[in-house]
């Protein structure tokens, strides 16, 4: 992983860690639960991707066109925000438009003015189960999967190492997905696969928040059992591909790839 210039260091992980200059502190905090996270993934999924996290000022942030605070997976990087938000704030008035009993619970979880950092925070180990995928050189066949994975990777981990922050994972995909779902532009999963990357965030966190719903009922019902399976289906060894290949298309496609004259390089 490139060191970022300007960046400062931020030693003493199983990963390298960099933060913009004054949030070496959150980089700490963040860079932790990802190395938790990271052990809790790694043995369930039985792989150690290279991961690098940077956690970063506004100033610092990358002008991918994603706004500060959308935390994200790129090249290798997990990209994490170490500064207050206006995207999180963003938020605010659409859970105001929540029923009440739906509004009233958000500002329990969050406090009065619905400070969603430590929501978002969580988020890291969304991008960490991306990073986990992205090296298996393996692809879900659908987008909405990809992220239902990512959020059962996410969901997993507090459940099992930090519980005590289940309610602040959990409430605010909860109230946003009693909003009225109109006032979006998409909502149906065709329209997630064919935009997810140019929607409005706001509308890319409405999906996000029912892929989260999702994920808690499929680690609630399976455990991490479950989140083996769901890896196991999509991530297949070439061994493993070479059989599915002949047993469910042809052998001949099958013998393509165990036949291939050389398997690997030397
Ligand atoms: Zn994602």
């Amino acid at each position: 992983m490139s060191e970022r210039a300007g960046l400062v260091a931020v030693p003493g992980f199983p990963f390298p860690v960099q933060a913009s200059s004054g949030l070496e502190e959150r980089a700490k905090e963040l860079a932790g639960r990802c190395a938790r996270a990271y052990a809790l993934l790694g043995h369930a999924l039985a792989v150690e991707p290279e991961v690098a996290v940077l956690v970063l000022s506004e100033g610092d942030w990358p002008g991918a066109g994603l706004p500060y605070g959308m935390p994200h997976y790129a090249a290798g990087h997990l990209v994490l925000a170490g500064g207050s938000s206006h995207f999180w704030r963003s938020f605010v008035p659409l859970l105001a438009q929540a029923p009440p009993e739906d509004y009233a619970r958000a500002l329990e979880v969050y406090g009065p003015e619905l400070e969603l950092e430590p929501f978002f925070d969580l988020l890291a180990v969304h991008e960490l189960g991306h990073a986990f995928h992205g090296q298996s050189h393996s692809r879900f066949t659908r987008r909405w999967l990809e992220e239902t994975f990512a959020n059962v990777c996410l969901h997993a981990y507090v459940a099992e190492v930090e519980p005590a922050l289940l309610a602040v994972l959990q409430t605010f995909p909860d109230v946003l997905t009693t909003i009225d779902s109109n006032i979006f532009a998409h909502r149906s999963l065709a329209a997630f696969e064919a935009v997810y990357s140019s929607m409005d965030p706001r509308n890319y966190a409405w999906y996000q928040c029912h892929f989260h719903v999702a994920a808690r009922r499929v680690y609630d019902a399976g455990g991490i059992a479950a989140l083996q399976r769901f890896w196991r289906r999509f991530v297949l060894s070439d061994d493993e591909l070479g059989q599915v290949l002949a047993s469910d298309v042809h052998p001949e496609l099958g013998a393509t790839l165990t036949g291939w004259p050389a398997r690997s390089e030397t």
